[in-house]
């Protein structure tokens, strides 16, 4: 018997198996459905997944210090993050789809947009950008970063931002930045002062130090001359007696304003010396042209109506000046030009005042005043004390300087140093004798009128002696005469006595 199991299989039934079309189909479907459901689990796994992600990113983006935004290529949110939300006062759903237009005043929305066309034109991010951003709460900063996105076929979707509030940032900025320029102002005002002269306003003591010491420096280089004018008010003590300080305060500026404005080029240089006195470097300039100057100040000085604060006008203000002038190849050091002005000044005080005096150079070893062997020196006694202290003070330092002059004198020391010398003793005579006219002013000496008479006949006769000097007319025997006799002998000596008892 044939073992024919096909025969007898039905028609649908597979050769392989108990597989027929129902059952295959029932298998196909059961296998769909578990892939189905696999799919199904995947895609809910991968949406839990995106869902997290989402809502991390999310809670980043809401716990971010700054603003985070998307924005559609028609300047509205598409999606914030906290920072705007609060803002704008209103939660983050109702702003998606709200225009920037609705938010912002109408410039500030363009601009936004504007800067969005650049961004997505260039194709590439813009970052920190700092730039104002106007709330409800006053004017704030950002610094903001942009960057273009693109939908999944390439094309720009929108931009999305970053910006962080940099206002605190800002505003330490803009405090340190003050104080920078606050300090740097400062700066300026510390080195101007230092420079300046308080009172009048034109350079002071300091400045002219540095100015002439450069100007000597320049002159060792340079082949023009260099001249120098000291200019002192006349009897500024009376005027501050008369009308007081206030107003000596007051000249001074005056003083001040006229003598720089009589200087003829922009190098020339003005300053107070100090006290009532005045300095002016002329770079450039001749003994001519200093004379020149010099006179114009006088007399500018000398025009002068000084308001006296509400009591009336003065002006009787005079000047004494003292000029100076230095040639290349001549090299003065700064104190001896300083010096030499000064002892200009002091002979043109002595000569009358309200007048300038041009000062005399060192020219090579003095004019022989007389065939002489030896040094002259004078002797204190102590007949001579009047004891009073500061007219014995005065009279021994006369004296001394007046011993120094004979003996530079008759040992032939050079010119200049006579000169010195000369100026010297003639400034300490007068100071002298306006100290003892004073004393004897106090203390009610009767013949005080004589007594002043003889102090300027002397003053007069010393003046002359000076000049004569200067033109290589002196005779060492007229001035033995003058300080021995005229002075030391006969005025110190004789006239003074007579006011002794009254000290
Ligand atoms: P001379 O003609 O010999 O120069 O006489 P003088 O009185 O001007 O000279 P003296 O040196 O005896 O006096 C100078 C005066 O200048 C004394 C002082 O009170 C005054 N003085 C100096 N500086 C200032 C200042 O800044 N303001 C005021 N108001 N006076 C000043
Ligand atoms: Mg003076
Ligand atoms: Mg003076």
């Amino acid at each position: 018997m044939r073992n024919d199991k096909t025969s007898s299989q039905p028609a649908d039934e597979s050769p392989f198996g108990e597989i027929t079309e129902s059952s295959f189909k029932k298998e196909v479907l059961l296998n769909d459905t578990e892939n189905l459901l696999k799919a199904l689990s995947s895609l809910r796994q991968s949406e839990n997944k995106y869902r997290l992600l989402s809502n991390q990113l999310e809670a980043i983006l809401d716990h971010l210090p700054g603003l985070v935004f998307y924005k559609d290529l028609n300047n509205r949110y598409i999606r914030v993050n906290k920072y705007v939300a609060d803002a704008h006062k209103k939660e983050k759903v109702e702003l998606e789809g709200v225009s920037l237009y609705d938010l912002y005043p109408k410039e500030q929305a363009e601009a936004y947009y504007q800067d969005d066309l650049a961004v997505l034109k260039g194709g590439a991010a813009k970052l920190n950008i700092e730039e104002p951003w106007q709330t409800d709460e006053g004017l704030r900063w950002v610094n903001t970063s942009k960057i273009p996105f693109v939908d999944e076929n390439g094309t720009p979707a929108g931009i999305i931002g970053i910006s962080m509030d940099i206002t605190e940032r800002k505003h330490s900025e803009e405090r340190i930045n003050d104080l920078i320029r606050r300090l740097e102002k400062e700066k300026e005002q510390a080195q101007e002062h230092a420079l300046t002269d308080g009172l009048t306003g034109i350079a002071n003591r300091r400045h002219f130090d540095i100015t002439l010491q450069g100007e000597i420096d320049r002159l060792k280089r340079s082949k023009s001359p260099l001249s120098l004018i000291m200019l002192d008010i006349d009897f500024f003590k009376k005027f501050n007696d008369r009308y007081g300080h206030v107003a000596g305060d007051h000249c001074l500026k005056y003083v001040a304003r006229v003598v720089k404005e009589n200087v003829g080029r922009a190098s020339d240089f003005v300053a107070r010396y100090g006290g009532e006195e005045f300095a002016v470097v002329m770079p450039d300039t001749k003994t001519r042209g200093a004379q020149i100057v010099a006179e114009r100040i006088r007399q500018a000085v000398a025009h002068l109506s000084i308001d006296l604060n509400g009591s009336g006008t003065c002006n009787q203000v005079r000047v004494s000046l003292g000029v100076v002038t230095v040639y290349p190849g001549q090299s003065e050091s700064y104190e001896k030009i300083v010096d030499l002005a000064d002892m200009a000044l002091y002979r043109a005080k002595l000569n009358g005042r309200n007048r300038y005096e041009v000062a005399v150079h060192d020219t090579g070893p003095a004019t022989p005043l007389e065939e002489t062997s030896g040094f002259i020196e004078l002797f204190w006694h102590e007949d001579f004390n009047s004891g009073n202290s500061l007219i014995d003070g005065q009279h021994k330092k006369l004296f001394k300087f007046s011993s120094q002059l004979l003996s530079a004198l008759s040992g032939g020391s050079p010119q200049v140093e006579c000169l010195l010398l000369i100026d010297k003793v003639l400034q300490e005579t007068a100071q002298h004798f306006y100290d003892e006219e004073n004393l004897l002013r106090i203390h009610r000496y009767p013949l005080i009128d004589e007594h002043r008479q003889i102090h300027l006949g002397l003053l007069a006769k010393a003046g002359d002696l000076s000049a004569k000097f200067k033109h290589g007319q002196l005779t060492l025997g007229e001035l033995f005469t003058f300080l021995a006799n005229d002075i030391i002998w006969h005025h110190m000596h004789v006239e003074d006595r007579k006011f002794f008892a009254y000290l």
